[in-house]
C-alpha cells in the first residue's frame, strides 16, 4: 500500500466542493488516512511548493494557497499516488484535465485548480512529513 497528500485548496473549500470532492475519493477506493480543515502561512506554503520558488507564478500561488481555508489529508490504497492523481486530472483544468476529472469537471483556471496531490512517492512521503509530522514513520 501507498500514501499520498492530497489539499482542497482555498477554492474547493470557497465554491463549497470538499463533499464533493471526499466522495470521488471514496468512490475510487482509497482510504482516508488523516484530514483537517487549516488556514497556512506563508512559510508553510513556501515548504509546501519549494519546487516553485523563484517561478513567475510562485508568489501569486502563495497568495492563492494562503488566501484561506483549505483541507489536508492522506489518502491510502494500492498505487495511492497515481490514482489520486488520475481523479484529479492534469495541471491545467481545460487543456490538460480529462473530462471526468475533478479538474476538467469543476475549474477553468490553472492556478485554481481545486485540488494538490503529491507526484511521486517521494514526494509524498516528504509532504506528508510536512503537513502531518506525527503520521510519519
Ligand atoms: P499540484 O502539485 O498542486 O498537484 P500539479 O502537480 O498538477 O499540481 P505543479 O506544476 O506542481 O502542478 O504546480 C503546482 C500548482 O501551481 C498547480 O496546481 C497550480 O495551482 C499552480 N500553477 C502551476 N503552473 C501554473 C501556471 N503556469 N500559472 C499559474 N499557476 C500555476
Amino acid at each position: 500500500t501507498e500514501r499520498t497528500l492530497v489539499l482542497i485548496k482555498p477554492d474547493g473549500v470557497r465554491r463549497g466542493l470538499v463533499g464533493d470532492i471526499i466522495s470521488r475519493i471514496e468512490r475510487k477506493g482509497l482510504t482516508l488516512a488523516a484530514l483537517e480543515l487549516r488556514q497556512i502561512d506563508e512559510d508553510m506554503a513556501g515548504r509546501h511548493y519549494a519546487e516553485h520558488q523563484g517561478k513567475p507564478f510562485f508568489p501569486s500561488l502563495v497568495e492563492f494557497i494562503t488566501s484561506g481555508p483549505l483541507v489536508a489529508g492522506v489518502l491510502e490504497g494500492p498505487r495511492a499516488v497515481a490514482a489520486f492523481r488520475q481523479i484529479a486530472g492534469g495541471t491545467d483544468p481545460v487543456e490538460k484535465a480529462a473530462p471526468g476529472t475533478i479538474r476538467a469537471d469543476f475549474a477553468l483556471e490553472t492556478q485554481e485548480n481545486l485540488v494538490h496531490g503529491s507526484d511521486s512517492p517521494e514526494s509524498a512521503e516528504r509532504e506528508i512529513a510536512l503537513w502531518f509530522p506525527n503520521l510519519s514513520d
